[in-house]
């Protein structure tokens, strides 16, 4: 898993030609440049990622499936130093597109109850049950954590708290 951004930059804080044409032409934003400088200072030149989803106030950072824990960081340590560099919240989500996966990724800490399949009108969704005593602990808007969840499995859903 690597940086966007080469090691050379990330430890000078200066853009060689090849990095600066990379944000030029936008295959990497100012936003994965400041996430990348705090994950190569925090985390030895060890954690990377694969891309970012700026949502606005929220961005998903999606890494490998095994170093979600890692780009959190203990305690959340990590995800914090990112939060308070760019200004926004940050999510970490796996790269898998599984949506059990995704899901339980994106709501954490909030716990999901079960998922099941709803046909409509408008064709098959999927709703998404959060625990009741978890409702509050749902880490953003609902609209947007379903937008976030359609962008990565493609899948539409409903995001709901259980009754009782
Ligand atoms: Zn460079």
């Amino acid at each position: 898993m690597v940086l966007p951004i080469c090691d050379v930059c990330l430890q000078s804080g200066i853009l060689c030609q090849g990095c600066e044409n990379k944000l030029k032409s936008g295959e990497v934003t100012q936003l994965e440049l400041d996430i990348a400088k705090v994950l190569y200072n925090l985390g030895d030149g060890k954690i990377g990622f694969k891309k970012t989803i700026d949502m606005g106030d929220v961005v998903i950072i999606v890494t490998e499936k095994n170093e979600v824990g890692k780009l959190i960081g203990k305690g959340g340590k990590i995800v914090r130093a990112i939060s308070k560099e760019i200004g926004k919240k940050v999510r970490v989500v796996g790269s898998e597109t599984d949506l059990k996966s995704v899901a339980t990724d994106l709501l954490a800490p909030a716990r999901i109850s079960g998922i099941n399949i709803v046909y409509g009108v408008d064709g098959e969704k999927y709703k998404i049950r959060v625990m009741r005593e978890d409702a509050r602990r749902i880490p953003g808007k609902l609209d947007t954590l379903n937008e976030i969840i359609m962008m990565l499995t493609g899948e539409k859903t409903t995001i709901v708290v259980d009754n009782s």
